[in-house]
């Protein structure tokens, strides 16, 4: 297996021109897995871990620019306040080591449905910013996802960034698993209210061959919200409302069986997840500590 090691993000890009074939590695913590467990037999190396550019990140036209290279630990330390949602994902991921290994662009790279950024970039309306030597493209997260593990990059391409803007409201990220810690997700759920234009922004994460949003949902809840002037009034939110939204939420699931849980179990605490999300988010709206309508235990 050879190994290239470029120092500047226009080596890695010659690089990636050159050898389309060459397997990126940021944290390895995706990769290197793949390699001991015999899945990935790659020729060809390209560590990115010397490129600085992928590991800064600043504030660009009122969004925060993250460089692929970005490890989760430096998320939640450094944008935690900045980027709830990601940072509340980022809590989630594996353990320590993992965090300080493992990058935003490497999980959106292998794009698996049951990866903890995805909700979160999706609920964010976040957009990723890709290049190669014949220059750089930006594509909205909901497009970058084209297939169970397939995104929307060509070979010849590499994940220079990814854009979120600060929220204008509360964010959310619910996660459940087999266990407490070190758990891939059965079912995850990111949520995101704009109360600056109007809207609501989920993603569902291993409940669909791809994450994805709910636009029924996202649609239902602006509309209610709108509708009874709780934006500007911050009144309780009623229980019905939190209800259908988690019901509609689940109807844009679309799971599988498999060995961490069942379709129907996934439906169920998708539904409980984001009805639960909502309340919490709506509660950190009204600047109450406790929500009106607490979810009931099920
Ligand atoms: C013990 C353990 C626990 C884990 N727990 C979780 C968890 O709880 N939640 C979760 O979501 N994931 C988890 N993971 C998976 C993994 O940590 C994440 O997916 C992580 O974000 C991968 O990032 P990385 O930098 O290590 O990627 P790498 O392994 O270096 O790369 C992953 C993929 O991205 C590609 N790639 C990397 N950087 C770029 C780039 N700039 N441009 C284009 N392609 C690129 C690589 O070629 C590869 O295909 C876990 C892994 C382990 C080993």
């Amino acid at each position: 297996m050879e190994f290239l090691q470029p120092a500047t993000w226009a080596e890695a890009l010659e690089a990636k021109a050159t050898h389309p074939d060459a397997v990126p590695i940021a944290g390895g913590t995706d990769v290197m897995v793949g390699i001991n467990f015999g899945r990935l037999r790659p020729s060809l190396l390209l560590d990115l871990t010397r490129v600085g550019e992928l590991q800064e990140w600043a504030t660009e036209d009122g969004a925060v620019r993250l460089g692929a290279g970005v490890n989760y630990a430096r998320v939640i330390t450094e944008l935690g306040d900045r980027l709830p949602g990601l940072a509340m994902a980022a809590r989630t991921i594996g353990s320590p080591q993992i965090r300080n290994r493992g990058t935003v662009g490497g999980n959106l790279a292998t794009a698996s449905p049951a990866g903890d950024a995805h909700p979160a970039l999706l609920a964010a309306d976040a957009v990723v910013e890709v290049a190669s030597v014949r220059g750089s493209r930006r594509i909205p997260v909901t497009d970058f996802y084209t297939g169970v593990k397939r995104t929307a990059m060509e070979p010849d391409e590499l994940i220079a960034a990814v854009h979120i803007t600060p929220p204008s409201g509360p964010q959310q990220y619910s996660k459940i698993g087999t266990r407490n810690a070190m758990v891939i997700a059965v079912a995850a759920f990111g949520l995101a209210l704009h109360p600056d234009r109007r809207a609501v922004g989920t993603g569902l994460g291993s409940v669909a061959p791809t994450p994805r949003r709910a636009p029924a949902a996202e649609e239902f809840l602006a509309a209610e919200l709108d509708g009874a002037g709780l934006w500007d009034s911050r009144a309780g939110l009623p229980e019905a409302t939190a209800r259908r939204f988690g019901e509609l939420v689940a109807d844009a699931a679309a799971p599988i069986d498999d060995v961490r849980g069942t379709a129907r179990y996934r439906v169920h605490a998708l539904s409980v997840m984001a009805r639960r999300a909502l309340t919490w988010a709506w509660a950190e709206y009204r600047g109450t500590d406790t929500p009106d309508h607490p979810a009931k235990e099920v």
